[in-house]
């Protein structure tokens, strides 16, 4: 099975050959933390834990980076309206970036830097770029000169023929399309803004250079993919090839760069005008669960655009209910015995469909559809109780396997509401005797079955959730 990635840079789908398969090189551009994510945010992360875990499943071992923007424009904004430090205003949204990841089940990579952390690192690279005749100085700020360097375009297939020569953006961020030369370091615009001394004067970098200097911070070298937004294409992600290849011409930067697609609302372009702006968080306080909102984000594939509707997160729920209910059928007859290998007889075939979907630049809509495929197999087989003991272990192998792509799907056996009335009784005895480590424990282990517990003046109340 050969695993495919369509390359934004070649415009082509190739066969994936990282540096080394042990340890492939992952960088994927991360949150600003500013403010809560919405859920088109959320689908760019889902697509990264997406080739995470595929990448993983098929044997892969990974090194990955995102990185945190924790100083920019809007940063320094809001930090000063809210009249607080940068770092204690960028940890508060630090939290509930992870906290997010968590509720969707999205696996962390290995290295989170943060851009105020690699400051020294970032200088070095201007400092590299000046040697190389890169850069000029204007107003106090550092700029990266495009005209200079002839693979400008090379991503996002713009045409640089007609730049102005000398035109120059020193926002964050600018209007697509118009190619301007950007800042490496911006001298502060207030006295009060956060900024660090250096020997282009007191400044803070621009926002492209932090994803450069990372890369080579943490792996020398270039790297096997680079992922993020189609947005980002261009400027940002041109803006990251000039910078690393203008500074180190001699090594590669990226083999393959993976884009994902936007996501709409109800077919609309999501934006708070339209009233039709999401965040996980108001999502789930319209009574959704976050596995179907896992389940929507993960079902389509990532270089289509993704519609969201509250109709198609009642769909998820019955696609979920669906699997788990074979899964619980064939768990019933293992006793709840679940073999973690991969599948090797009954299932074996049906798990190849899945994985072949996958190696095709990620089809996870084709990965499904076998899915769905493969428990109308068991269902029939179950139904005629033709199953083996060997068998049916098979089927909780594949179904294993499946969830950890998935992470939909419990493997352990629901309680019935008798018994959950049972635990809170034995928990309330536990708290008249002061046993609150036993009436914690119990709490814990039924959250982690679903089981939410809430104490009220009325006495305790429970939820599935
Ligand atoms: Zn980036």
């Amino acid at each position: 099975m050969k695993l495919q990635f369509y390359n934004t840079l070649t415009s082509v789908k190739e066969a994936f050959e990282p540096e080394d398969k042990n340890k492939v090189k992952i960088y994927s551009c991360g949150p600003t933390v500013y403010n809560y994510p919405h859920i088109g945010n959320l689908r760019s992360f889902m697509f990264v834990d997406t080739l995470r875990r595929t990448l993983k499943l098929l044997g892969y071992g990974l090194n990955q980076t995102m990185n945190i923007t924790d100083i920019d424009d809007k940063i320094i904004r809001d930090s000063i309206t809210e009249n607080t430090t940068v770092e204690k205003f960028t940890q508060k949204w630090i939290d509930i970036f992870f906290e997010d990841l968590q509720t969707l089940k999205i696996e962390k990579v290995e290295n989170y830097p943060r851009a105020t952390e690699t400051i020294p690192d970032m200088l070095r690279m201007i400092e590299t770029l000046e040697n190389n005749q890169l850069t000029y100085q204007k107003d106090g700020n550092i700029y990266f000169s495009i005209g200079k360097f002839h693979e400008y375009g090379s991503l996002s297939k713009l045409d640089v023929t007609g730049i102005k020569s000398g035109a120059r953006y020193d926002a964050d961020e600018y209007e697509k399309d118009d190619v301007r030369d950007f800042a490496l370091w911006k001298s502060p615009k207030q006295e009060d803004e956060k900024a660090w001394e250096s020997k282009f004067g007191k400044g803070r970098p621009g926002w492209h250079l932090e994803c450069s200097a990372m890369i080579r911070k943490i792996y020398q070298s270039g790297i096997d993919i680079h992922t993020g937004g189609i947005d980002l294409i261009f400027p940002h992600h041109e803006n990251e090839i000039a910078q690393s290849r203008g500074a180190y011409p001699q090594d590669h930067f990226v083999k393959y760069w993976l884009h994902c697609e936007h996501l709409l609302v109800e077919g609309q372009k999501m934006s708070k005008s339209l009233g039709n702006f999401y965040t996980l968080r108001d999502v789930i306080a319209q009574g959704y669960d976050p596995l179907s909102i896992r389940y929507l984000l993960l079902s389509f594939h990532y270089r289509t655009k993704l519609n969201f509707s509250f109709s198609r997160l009642e769909e998820s729920k019955k696609a979920i209910a669906k699997l788990q209910n074979t899964l619980d059928r064939v768990l019933e007859l293992t006793n709840f015995q679940v073999e973690k290998g991969l599948p090797k007889g009954y299932a074996r075939e049906g798990y190849n469909k899945f994985l072949e979907g996958l190696c095709d630049d990620l089809n996870v809509p084709k990965s499904l559809g076998e899915i769905f495929e493969f428990i109308k197999k068991v269902n029939n087989s179950l139904d005629s109780k033709s199953l083996s003991e060997g068998e049916l272990l098979d089927i909780t192998s594949y179904f294993h396997n499946v969830n950890s792509l998935l992470q939909v799907l419990s493997f352990e056996k629901s309680l019935l509401d008798s018994e959950i009335e049972a635990l809170i009784d034995k928990r309330n005895q536990a708290r008249k005797d002061k046993n609150f480590k036993l009436s914690d424990e119990i709490r814990d282990d039924l959250l982690k079955k679903g089981i939410k517990l809430e104490d009220s003046k009325t006495g305790v109340k429970w939820k599935r959730i």
